[in-house]
């Protein structure tokens, strides 16, 4: 051990000698000047310049050719942006415009195979492309809010999960760059409801919060400083799978006890048809018909006419859900919590409930809202192109 240390000293003093040494090797000038002459050069410049005159006083305006501008057009046009939302039911394209106003809005059901689907996404953005034209809208590129892991950096979703299939390892971005001659940018649905409320929604200015969407699925996005957090491989905020029971109902995800499967309008469905097939789920006053499809809708209309079977089954996932955000809460310590999509309403007393009984102390100060938007994804996909200019990452 000795030994070696005294080599490593010996190598390191030799080293230090030889650099000191190049150090003082005179280096001809022209390697670091060019021809040698820069500083005279420099010199000669800054004793030519008259201080007591400012320079910008040489600088004018090239004259105007032409009274009226030939893009005239463009500054008519309200500056807008193609968004697209991929969600576990609907396709949806809107022309939404810089300030938040959906202009035109295009829904179909969302195609169960690739081909399909890529090939309705090309359909409606070149359908709602050309009329941005008539409603006076220029469009500056296109945002796509998906479900599923989503590389934003190449514009490539990783992998999903069961809600929308055969969508892993697919590029958006060229496809339809290419088709559209467009700019594209795409990003998970969680995190474009995130850079809705940012832009658009009660997240404007404030410097960390969090977003819970649920609708068919959960979603969610984290903002940190004013930016997302997309993580080392793009799963941060996977808020939905957030687990908090050893043993609860299976997930699309393949794990178990994710807040997904107690409180995502697939999760309700799948407890409403439970009850309807034992016959607990009709009570006075509500009927679904032969060819209707148990849902979400139906538990939450039973809870509310008294049905105790479907009232406790909503309140499981509301204390799920809850569960979930105190975890949250506790990773990340935002200031503000948004729930969105057609459930907020049902859950936001409940996460309240949970977060004064099982938080720490220090982050019971949260503010826990129900969103303010209608269309968070679609408008967070907007916000892609409005505001990638003020992002610092993507
Ligand atoms: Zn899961």
């Amino acid at each position: 051990m000795a030994i070696n240390q005294n080599t490593s000293y010996i190598n390191l003093k030799k080293s230090f000698t030889l650099r000191v040494a190049d150090h003082r090797q005179r280096l001809p000038s022209s390697k670091i000047y060019g021809d040698g002459n820069a500083v005279p050069r420099i010199l000669k410049f800054l004793k030519s310049i008259d201080l007591k005159e400012p320079l910008q006083k040489k600088f004018c305006f090239p004259p105007v050719k032409d009274n009226i501008s030939q893009d005239i057009d463009h500054i008519l046009e309200t500056q807008s942006a193609l968004a697209v939302d991929l969600g576990g039911t609907n396709l949806r394209v809107a022309i939404v415009s810089m300030k938040g106003e959906i202009v035109k809005k295009y829904t179909q059901l969302n195609p169960k195979t690739y081909e399909d689907r890529l090939a309705l996404i090309l359909k409606m953005c070149v359908e709602a492309a050309s009329e941005a034209v008539n409603v006076n809208c220029r469009i500056l590129g296109v945002g796509i809010s998906t479900g599923g892991r989503v590389n934003p950096r190449e514009g490539i979703v990783l992998h999903s999960t069961k809600l929308i299939q055969e969508w892993s390892s697919v590029d958006l971005r060229t496809p339809i760059s290419d088709a559209l001659h467009l700019p594209v940018w795409v990003d998970n649905d969680g995190n474009c409801a995130a850079l809705a409320e940012r832009k658009f929604g009660h997240g404007k200015g404030v410097e960390n919060f969090v977003t819970l969407i649920t609708g068919t699925g959960i979603g969610g996005g984290i903002v940190h400083q004013h930016e997302l957090i997309h993580g080392s491989s793009f799963c941060a905020a996977e808020l939905g799978h957030i687990v908090v029971s050893l043993d609860g109902p299976e997930c699309l995800c393949g794990s178990q006890g994710c807040i997904e499967a107690y409180a995502s309008g697939i999760a309700l469905q799948r407890e409403a048809k439970k009850l309807h097939d034992d016959d607990l789920l009709l009570v006075e006053g509500m009927s679904v018909k032969e060819e209707e499809i148990v849902s979400a809708a139906h538990l939450i209309q039973a809870a509310k006419l008294g049905n105790t079977k479907a009232e406790s089954i909503l309140r499981t996932a509301g204390t799920a859900l809850g569960l979930g955000v105190v975890n949250i809460l506790h990773t990340v310590n935002p200031s503000l919590v948004i729930l969105s999509g057609v459930l907020a309403n049902h859950y936001v007393n409940a996460v309240k409930d949970v977060i004064n009984r099982q938080a720490l102390s220090s982050v019971k100060t949260v503010d826990v809202v129900v969103s303010n938007l209608a269309d968070p994804a679609l408008l967070g996909a907007a916000s892609l192109v409005l505001d990638y200019t003020t992002r610092r990452i993507y």
